[in-house]
């Protein structure tokens, strides 16, 4: 079976894309092939950095591999926190803090609209693809659910009554924006094998 290396060692994001991807290909972490190495993502597009952590990763071990970045993008906060999702609250946050941070700063304005957008970035025999995914959603004023990571809590996707952090790894990953975009990475892996 054809194998590929996802350049992450989120494990939240490795079950989303093992799920997804079933049976049909091995989906090696940075960990199962012993690098322990944290890739930084110090450019100014989620593009930018999906295609720096790819393309160190095949640099490293010759084999096809793929890489994700995500932000968060609100409207009323000119689009923040975006690429720089991880790191919100500072170089010491983790998703707690980023989220106190962006209910503070949204107060309680009714202007809530905000998207997740992924850029997924894969090397397949030495050539780049790229694949996107949005989910369109609001940010919610106070934490619902204990699912999923990051900002999950507090995004609620559109068109349902719950947020992420609410939702089964499967019910998220039908409509989420890794979901798409990982969707559009194996269709078109399918088509290439
Ligand atoms: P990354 O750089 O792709 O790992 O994503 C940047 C940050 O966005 C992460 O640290 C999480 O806080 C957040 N994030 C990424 N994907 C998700 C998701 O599916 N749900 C909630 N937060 C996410």
């Amino acid at each position: 079976m054809k194998k590929f290396i996802f350049a992450t060692n989120n494990p939240h994001k490795l079950e989303e894309i093992r799920q997804l991807v079933k049976n049909e290909f091995i989906i090696l972490s940075l960990s199962d092939v012993g690098f322990n190495i944290d890739i930084p993502e110090d450019f100014d597009s989620l593009q930018e950095n999906a295609l720096q952590k790819a393309r160190i990763v095949h640099q490293m071990t010759g084999l096809d591999c793929f890489a994700d970045d995500t932000g968060l993008e609100i409207d009323a906060l000119d689009k923040r926190p975006g690429v720089n999702s991880a790191r919100y609250a500072g170089p010491e946050c983790n998703s707690e803090k980023n989220i106190r941070k962006v209910l503070k700063e949204l107060g309680d304005t009714p202007f809530r609209s905000a998207r997740f957008k992924t850029i997924i970035a894969l090397i397949l025999n030495n050539k780049e693809f790229l694949f996107e995914g949005i989910v369109e959603g609001e940010i919610i004023y106070e934490k619902h659910g204990l699912f999923g990571f990051g900002y999950d809590p507090i995004f609620r996707p559109e068109h349902h009554l719950v947020t992420f952090a609410e939702m089964s790894a499967e019910d998220k990953n039908r409509i989420s924006h890794r979901g798409k975009a990982v969707e559009k990475l194996i269709k078109f892996l399918r088509n290439s094998m």
